[in-house]
């Protein structure tokens, strides 16, 4: 499904020599490497700022602080995305708003959003699931109709671009993860706030150290979500090769689409999404289908790895329970949950390995 040895192995003497570089200096939390990430990393997103965090959880949970998000508030969201989406507003005391998807793309679906709002609602927050960019332009539409701040959860699109900006840096702020699955990954937890608002960059930096500008002393109660330097070092090794990677990513997403297609499999009982949006960075390559338990067992036989994301909708995770929805409130994210099946799409994949997926899954589909 997933192998990061390829894409390690060629850059081990410069992540060596990036190592050397923290241990001899001792700046091993925030420091130079650290600043230099974030220089690096915002002239890529074209963002204005780039915080650099512990992790892609702790940069979301620290934007949400920055932003006030507490007890009594709402945040619409998708159910159809990892964990940590709703579970970092929870923590705050804030309540996920679960908004079906859109069955097309299986992002949050844009037409639903107004209908979610209230008067407790205070943001929505979009997930580019699969590195696939939620429909920005009309987002941002209909955010500024309800006059409410777009928090984009980012940690899947790295690099996914958009007729309106980088995925990550068109909302009021944004948040990535660098954890080593993701397409920029670090050698253990790391992850990144954005923003282009001057005061709230301000705000996520103090807040990032304990509410501390001027150490001991502490303006407010913030938390330990400061990024290490080895893993800023380690992700400056690898940052000037995102853009090739990425596009490898595309390039293998384009032959699965081309052979799929020319396999003629029935697009009613198997399928891509059927609008993709332009700029997908392919974090996943996902196909559906209403046989997904029997193909991947089917795949697993052959020796080919793949993966559910995610098979529970987040409207049905026990610690939600409470928030009132059940089976058949969001019947599209139900339905995805029990269709979906991610095959491997890494960059360093080869045109056979491709074919062989393409071969299986067709033949499974013949039999
Ligand atoms: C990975 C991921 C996160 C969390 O990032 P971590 O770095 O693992 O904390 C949040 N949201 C989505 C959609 C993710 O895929």
């Amino acid at each position: 499904m997933l192998d990061l040895v390829p894409q390690n192995a060629p850059l081990l003497p410069a992540i060596r020599e990036a190592f050397e570089r923290v241990m001899t200096k001792n700046a091993f939390v925030l420091g130079t490497e650290v600043d230099a990430f974030e220089r690096e990393i915002a002239s890529l997103l074209r963002v204005k700022h780039a915080i650099g965090c512990s992790s892609g959880t702790d940069a979301q949970l620290l934007a949400m602080m920055a932003l006030g998000l507490g007890p009594g508030d709402e945040v619409i969201t998708t159910p159809f995305t990892f964990f940590a989406t709703a579970g970092c507003i929870a923590r705050l005391g804030a309540t996920p708003v679960f908004v079906d998807i859109d069955p097309h793309t299986w992002n949050l679906d844009v037409d639903r959003i107004a209908a979610a709002r209230t008067p407790r609602t205070k943001a929505i927050a979009p997930v580019h699931l699969y590195g696939q960019p939620c429909d920005m332009p009309r987002m941002l539409e209909v955010a500024r109709a309800l006059e409410l701040p777009i928090l984009e959860d980012a940690a899947q699109s790295v690099l996914a671009d958009t007729s309106v900006g980088m995925t990550g840096a068109i909302g009021r702020a944004g948040w990535l993860s660098f954890y080593p699955t993701k397409n920029l990954s670090a050698f253990g937890d790391a992850g990144l706030a954005t923003t282009n608002d001057d005061a709230l960059a301000d705000q996520m930096r103090m807040l990032r150290n304990h509410g501390s500008r001027v150490r001991y002393h502490h303006e407010a109660i913030g938390g330990n979500f400061r990024l290490d330097g080895l893993q800023a070092a380690v992700l400056r090794v690898k940052l000037p090769h995102l853009q090739g990677w990425t596009e490898k990513r595309r390039a293998n997403a384009a032959r699965y689409d081309r052979l799929f297609a020319q396999a003629g499999l029935d697009p009613q009982r198997f399928g891509t999404p059927v609008r993709r949006e332009a700029g997908h960075c392919y974090h996943q390559y996902v196909i559906r289908t209403g046989a997904r338990d029997a193909l991947r067992a089917y795949l697993t036989e052959q020796r080919i790895g793949t993966e559910i994301y995610y098979p529970v909708p987040l409207h049905l995770q026990p610690c939600f329970a409470h928030l009132g929805q059940r089976e058949g409130s969001l019947p599209n994210a139900e339905r995805a949950s029990h269709e979906v099946l991610a095959l491997p799409i890494y960059p360093e994949l080869s045109e056979a390995q491709i074919d062989r997926v393409v071969d299986a899954v067709v033949a499974f589909h013949r039999r």
